[in-house]
């Protein structure tokens, strides 16, 4: 059984609470508190070995733990305020606990997000946390809104963390400086906050890219309502980082089905598209049109004749046999 199918039979139910005002299945629930502000609620574990290679440097496992919570924020256009830090360690090394919490911190002081509390146990190496904030009320960015005919558009580049996995794998090889920059993206993605803030103004649904383009594009299609998809595989934004360490079909394939790249996936009327040229410079982001939204359902892909794709798995899902 995979993960979603796990959630909908067993914990997907009625909400009787009548502060709630987005349940599971977005990147983060939303709850009335205020009549101006919503708060925004979201949580992401890493588990050592499944998330993250075991020998990752403490500071990058503490800036992965919260840039990938604050991307589930960026992906809702929720502004971050506080969280909450699960810690299950097999024992307290201090220069471990140091290297983490000083990554942690560097990136909750450059949003200004507090820990305010958490829970510390013996165990298998595993991290857990959860954050809130805010929105204006019903601005919160869905996954749900995306309407025919609206484009498709992504943050940055995409491909580079998958590459950067399977470097230190040893499965792919690259020059140092590219080496350094692909596992840099694998472990400290920039939470695209600053873009998710002002997405609420133009786009018309969106999520960020944990488990690989085509399995979170899907998530979109199908709480938007069964719709489909025209990928154009020849516009999927690379880094000449992850052409020059695995050419350019391989990075293709990697940016369709990558996971851990958490850029942000949006839907927007062709009308926005100059309100969205606008982002890149004021939010100081590469931000790609990659194909439209369409009836159809499914992903079509167009530009793909050099690529042999039979068999590729659209992205990460945990899954138990
Ligand atoms: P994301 O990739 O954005 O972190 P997930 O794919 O992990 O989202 O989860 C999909 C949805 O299912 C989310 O809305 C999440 O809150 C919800 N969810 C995941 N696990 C559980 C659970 N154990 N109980 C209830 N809801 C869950
Ligand atoms: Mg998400």
């Amino acid at each position: 059984m995979d993960e979603f199918r796990l959630i909908e039979r067993f914990f997907r139910r009625d909400s009787k609470s009548s502060e709630v005002v987005v349940g599971i299945g977005d990147d983060g629930a939303v709850v009335k508190s205020g009549i101006n502000e919503q708060t925004v609620l979201v949580t992401d574990t890493l588990v050592a070995g499944v998330h993250f290679p075991e020998r990752t440097a403490p500071q990058d496992l503490g800036y992965k733990l919260l840039a990938v919570n604050l991307s589930d924020l960026a992906a809702m256009g929720a502004t971050p305020n506080w969280f909450l830090l699960n810690l299950v360690m097999p024992d307290a090394d201090e220069s471990w606990l140091q290297g983490f919490s000083t990554g942690l911190f560097s990136l909750a002081e450059e949003y200004s997000v507090a820990l305010i509390g958490g829970d510390t146990a013996r165990g298998p190496l595993c991290v857990s946390a959860t954050v809130g904030g805010h929105v204006r009320s019903g601005t919160a960015l869905r996954r749900n809104g995306a309407q025919v005919g609206d484009q498709l558009w992504i943050s940055g580049t995409l491909g580079d963390a998958a590459i950067g996995l399977d470097l230190l794998g040893g499965v792919l090889g690259a020059t140092g400086e590219d080496m350094d920059y692909l596992v840099g993206r694998l472990n400290r993605p920039k939470p695209r906050i600053e873009l998710g803030l002002s997405l609420g103004a133009v786009a018309t649904s969106g999520i960020d890219i944990s488990d690989g383009l085509l399995a979170d594009l899907g998530h979109i299609l199908k709480e938007s309502g069964a719709l489909g998809a025209i990928v154009d595989v020849s516009c999927l934004p690379l880094s000449p980082q992850a052409i020059g360490a695995c050419g350019e079909s391989l990075a293709r394939e990697k940016a369709l089905t990558g996971g851990d790249d958490y850029e942000i996936c949006f839907t927007a009327n062709p009308a926005q598209r100059s309100q969205i040229e606008q982002l890149r410079h004021n939010c100081n982001v590469k931000l790609t049109c990659i194909g439209s939204i369409r009836t159809l359902a499914g992903i079509g892909l167009t530009g793909a004749d050099n690529l042999d794709l039979t068999g590729i798995k659209p992205g990460y899902r945990h899954d138990w046999l």
